[in-house]
């Protein structure tokens, strides 16, 4: 059977792209809210950075800030200047600056004469101390002279190291007698600062870059410089020599977020990479987008599937509805073949009743055309009797009359005993005549040849058929009825006389029998003319004879063929090397019985 299956639809992938055209521009909602979100995030977290950073810087500073005030007071140092030439003065001055300066961890503390010279130092005992050096030009001394603090961010001259520079003056009556400085290290705030993507920059009030993560970055302007303040830097020398270029810092490239130190006139600022917030935002827009993939495959297999499973609920249904049809065709098939059947066993069931009544009519065709030699043959052997027994009662009375009464009784016995072979061949003629069909039984195969010999015996004589015997003593037991089986070979033997008849002398006549563990054959073999080719085709066959009508039916072959079969045997017509009918009896085993002689006994 075959199925027209509907080709299945192709995926609607028109509509799933324009599903995804659709649903496309909710990442850009989703770009927008992420970008807040994490540039809110890191603005917030640069902002505690910032803060904490500044504090730190802060409280270094301060830490500093009132020590040159504190210190200026000290006997010791004021000592130191008004005794300038007194060694031991000085050196407990620089000793005293020294210890100080170890104790609040400053990376120098002077002592300042009045005219710009340092007078005591803590790095006094060191090779580049500053004993005796000038520093009159630096803002701070100026500042400090004039009764103010002084602050300064600069190099040092001697050193070249960075630092934040606090000054005090130091008071003697209302007078400036000298100024104490307090040198602070931003070396360390600096290196606070780990190795993060964000960078760190503090500018000064001039926006140049004092302290940095950057190292590429330091001592570079943030801003352009105007003369005035290239003058003052010129003057006060707090940048090395040849720095200075300007830096850009570009808003694309960096977040940036500031902090004005007012105490000190700075700016700290902390750069965060754009590319830190643009990868994250990234990463939610894959999220995003391969979330919103994920969602318009499920989408696209679960409408597939469904149409899918649509398009098998209806191929099932139309194969279903096939096959309800086929069913319905083939029942409609059978039926008819049924029908076709039924009247076919009729007819064959009627074509048996016929040919049964046919068969029973050839069979009573067979028996009367036997009876009628049959007849003849009983009459010549009733003849042969009845001249016998009119002999012997001729004889019987003449001996009475000689009164011989013994011999006349055997006579009487002897026409009695002829006169009961007579009546069997009467009630034989009789049981032939009624056609009555009896169950096989196991009958004796010579006695039943010997009474068809019998039967036939005169005109065998009279045709001077030599006999020829091959039959084994003991009775050969086989399954057939007395009257049918004697019947068979009379009719088998007629036949092979009549053979004869056409054949001048000798004329021979064979009987042999044997057996196997299959059967009993019986093979009656003439030395007649045999079969013709076309008599050995069809010699089965009812009615087919070539003898002249008066003389045969063309019935006998067939009745003992259907006799045979009714016993589960059968016959077999050829034709012998040496020329001659062959005809073989072939009958089944019958069980072993006592050989008895049979009521149709015709014994010659
Ligand atoms: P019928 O004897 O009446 O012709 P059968 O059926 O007995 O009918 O025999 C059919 C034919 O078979 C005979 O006409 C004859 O031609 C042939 N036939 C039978 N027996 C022999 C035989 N022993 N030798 C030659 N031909 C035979």
């Amino acid at each position: 059977m075959t199925y027209s299956i509907a080709p299945l639809r192709r995926p609607r992938w028109r509509t799933l792209a324009l599903l995804a055209l659709l649903l496309g521009p909710l990442l850009w909602p989703l770009h927008y809210i992420a970008q807040r979100y994490y540039s809110g995030q890191l603005a917030e977290q640069n902002r505690q950075t910032l803060d904490l950073y500044v504090a730190n810087l802060l409280g270094t500073l301060r830490r500093y800030e009132v020590l040159p005030d504190l210190l200026g007071d000290m006997p010791a140092l004021r000592a130191s200047l008004h005794e300038p030439i007194d060694a031991g003065v000085q050196k407990s001055a620089n000793q005293l600056l020294e210890r100080i300066r170890q104790r609040t961890g400053a990376d120098v503390i002077y002592l300042m004469r009045a005219d710009g010279y340092c007078q005591a130092t803590s790095n006094w005992n060191e090779s580049d101390s500053f004993v005796g050096r000038d520093f009159s030009f630096r803002p701070y001394y100026q500042e400090a002279m004039q009764n103010k603090s002084g602050r300064f961010f600069g190099l040092g001259t001697t050193s070249g190291k960075r630092g934040y520079y606090f000054a005090a003056p130091v008071h003697d009556g209302g007078k400036v007698i000298g100024v104490v400085v307090v040198k602070v290290d931003l070396d360390g705030p600096e290196k606070l600062w780990g190795r993060t993507p964000e960078q760190l920059l503090v500018t000064d009030s001039f926006g140049v870059v004092i302290l940095t993560s950057r190292n590429e970055w330091r001592f570079r302007a943030s801003r352009p410089l105007n003369d005035q303040q290239r003058e003052i830097i010129a003057r006060n020398l707090p940048y090395p020599r040849g720095s200075l270029e300007p830096l850009e810092i570009s808003d694309n490239q960096w977040l940036i977020q500031q902090r004005f130190l007012d105490e000190i006139g700075w700016t700290a600022q902390i750069l965060a990479p754009r590319d830190l917030l643009e990868r994250q935002v990234r990463s939610v827009l894959y999220i995003g987008g391969a979330t919103l993939l994920a969602l318009l495959l499920l989408l696209a297999v679960m409408t597939l599937r469904r149409r899918h499973y649509l398009e098998r609920i209806a191929l099932d249904a139309r194969a279903k509805r096939d096959l309800e049809l086929n069913v319905q065709e083939r029942t409609q098939d059978l039926q008819t073949l049924n029908q076709r059947l039924q009247q076919e066993v009729h007819d064959r069931e009627q074509a048996q009743r016929e040919l049964m009544r046919a068969q029973d009519e050839v069979v009573q065709a067979g028996k009367l055309s036997a009876l009628g030699t049959m007849s003849a043959s009983i009459s010549h052997e009733l003849n042969q009797p009845l001249a016998a027994i009119r002999s012997y009662a001729e004889n019987a009375a003449v001996l009475l009359d000689h009164g011989r009464v013994d011999d006349a009784r055997s006579n009487l016995r002897l026409i009695g005993e002829l006169t009961t072979r007579m009546a069997n061949i009467i009630s034989h003629l009789k049981a032939y005549a009624r056609g009555a069909r009896r169950a096989p039984e196991s009958v004796a195969l010579q006695a039943a040849l010997e009474d068809a010999l019998a039967l036939l015996a005169a005109r065998r004589r009279a045709m001077n058929v030599e006999l020829i015997r091959d039959l084994p003593d003991a009775p050969l037991w086989v399954q057939a009825g007395e009257t049918r089986l004697r019947q068979i070979i009379n009719n088998l033997l007629t036949n092979a006389l009549d053979a004869l008849i056409e054949k001048g002398p000798p004329r021979r006549l064979w009987l042999i029998a044997n057996q196997d563990e299959k059967g009993v054959t019986l093979i009656i073999r003439d030395n007649g003319p045999g079969f013709s080719a076309e008599a050995l085709a069809r010699a089965h066959e009812p009615f087919f004879t070539t003898k002249a009508t008066t003389q045969g039916l063309g019935l006998g072959l067939a009745i003992c063929d259907t006799l045979l079969r009714a016993l589960g045997g059968h016959l077999h017509l050829s034709n012998h090397v040496e020329g001659g009918a062959e005809i073989r009896l072939f009958l089944l085993h019958g069980k072993p019985g006592v050989a008895s002689v049979p009521q149709e006994e015709v014994r010659g």
